[in-house]
């Protein structure tokens, strides 16, 4: 360790990014140190990722019970929802899971430092009063949700204040068009909400393969989610019962008890002293990073949300894994490859992608270049009945050798489904290696191997 400073590399911010980045150089020898200056383990396991997920299997129990479980004979019948339980059990979950972060640093020797961190200069922040130096310094301080500067915001909340709902209001209005915001929109839905999703164009997910919009908005609408198009909400004003009354630009009034902002998100750059340094931010304050995630200060580096990479846990811990092998490794070439990142939309049923989208492939590589290959069926755990849900796949392929340049499935499994074809799509596979792998029957998954 280089004796001039406290520490080799200190990370401000204790989520999916920092506590891997800083777990992975303390294994490779470095002096590391975690600063959090609200809860360990950040957006994904406090707010994010896991209270999702475990709301998500709520409502897949539900829709079970609801909607297949008659057709298999079964006389269950869904007798209430005993939120408290509920909430109780899936806090108890990530109270669990933040001890295993707190073990982890013991284990790897990383020290954990409670408090809220500043810059002094390149090499120095400031916690708590005391002055801290390191000779690189990560910033992994992750973002929040924007919320749009109009009259009556505050009367608005976000997924965070989700998280922390004693009770589910009986009609919820849901403003945003990305993945969180359908998430929550679907299984809401599915937990007896009445959920409004407001959206400020044509529909859902729009920077997503054409299929998946048109299927997403289908299975939203089965579910009772009443999508409203081109609002754009203008003002909130409190109203009588404690509601809210949200007004559009189009001119839509309505009721709610609950206003949801999902509408992207907002870095938290802003009260860093960043301007002490001289870092870098782009035009919505994402701190600017070369393909090593340095900043233009050579001694300050950054990833995760905090940046204008993806905004996903898998790839903030990939990328910290990634850089700690690179400064602390002996591997100077180590970069995190952006190209192919699978990723699931936790809607009922859920939704798996990787890769480029038909529209984007066109763009890229011109319309003789892209073919696709698609099929539609009814998979066996929904066919017992009268059910009109249908799974989805389509493959992109580009060129003579049908390299796979993207792959997109929504139905029953597609969670679970994708993880397997993204090795094969990271290791370079063409369509006549999935046309090779021997099929497992009876599957979804059966399907993407036997396109034709
Ligand atoms: C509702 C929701 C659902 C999501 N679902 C998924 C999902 O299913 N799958 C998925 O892959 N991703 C999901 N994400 C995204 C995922 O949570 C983020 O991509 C991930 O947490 C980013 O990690 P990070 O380390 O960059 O930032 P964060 O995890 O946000 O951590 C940043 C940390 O920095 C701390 N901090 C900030 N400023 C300072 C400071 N000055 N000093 C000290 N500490 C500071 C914050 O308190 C925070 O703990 C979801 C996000 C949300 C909001």
């Amino acid at each position: 360790m280089t004796k001039q400073y406290d520490y080799d590399i200190i990370s401000i911010g204790g989520g999916s990014g920092g506590i891997a980045t800083m777990n992975r150089s303390a294994m490779y020898g470095a002096k590391a140190a975690v600063i959090e200056g609200g809860i360990l383990g950040g957006t994904c396991v406090n707010i994010g990722c896991v209270p999702k997920k475990i709301t998500y299997y709520a409502a897949e129990i539900v829709r079970s019970i609801k909607q297949f479980s008659a057709d298999y004979g079964l006389d269950a019948s869904l007798n209430g929802f005993d939120y408290e339980t509920f909430k109780a059990n899936r806090e108890s979950y990530i109270t669990r899971s933040r001890n295993f972060y707190k073990r982890s640093f013991e284990n790897n020797h990383v020290d954990y430092i409670q408090g809220f961190a500043t810059f002094k200069d390149e090499h120095t922040v400031i916690v708590n009063g005391k002055e801290i130096t390191s000779k690189y310094i990560l910033i992994a301080t992750g973002a929040r949700s924007f919320m749009p500067n109009i009259p009556g915001i505050e009367l608005a909340e976000n997924s965070k204040d989700f998280f922390g709902w004693d009770r589910l209001p009986k009609k919820l209005a849901i403003v945003g068009a990305g993945y969180i915001a359908v998430e929550l929109a679907s299984s809401l839905a599915h937990l007896g909400v009445e959920v409004h999703l407001f959206v400020r164009y044509e529909a859902p997910l729009r920077h997503f393969d054409q299929m998946i919009q048109e299927n997403n908005v289908k299975a939203l609408k089965a579910e009772g989610v009443q999508i409203h198009t081109d609002s754009i909400l203008k003002e909130i004003k409190a109203a009588d019962h404690n509601e809210k009354e949200a007004h559009f630009e189009n001119g839509y009034v309505d009721h709610f008890e609950n206003i949801i902002i999902a509408a992207g998100l907002t870095p938290n750059t802003d009260q860093l002293n960043i301007e002490a340094v001289g870092v870098e931010l782009d035009d919505k304050g994402f701190v600017k990073v070369d393909e090593y995630q340095v900043t233009n200060v050579p001694s300050i580096l950054a990833l995760g949300d905090v940046t204008p990479a993806p905004k996903l846990t898998p790839v903030a811990i990939k990328t910290g894994r990634t850089l700690a092998a690179r400064l602390f490794n002996n591997q100077p070439q180590a970069k995190m490859d952006f190209s192919k990142i699978p990723t699931v939309i936790f809607t009922h049923p859920s939704v798996g992608t990787i890769g480029l989208s038909e529209e984007e492939a066109i763009e890229m590589y011109g319309k003789d270049e892209v073919k696709t290959y698609t099929i539609q069926f009814r998979s066996m755990y929904t066919a017992l009945g009268d059910s009109a849900e249908k799974c989805s796949i389509k493959m992109i392929v580009k060129g003579k050798e049908e390299l796979v340049i993207g792959l997109h499935i929504v139905g029953q499994g597609a969670d679970e489904m994708l993880q397997g074809f993204a090795v094969a799509m990271t290791m370079g596979a063409t369509k006549a290696d999935f046309d090779r792998t021997v099929a497992i029957h009876p599957t979804n998954a059966e399907e993407v191997v036997t396109l034709r």
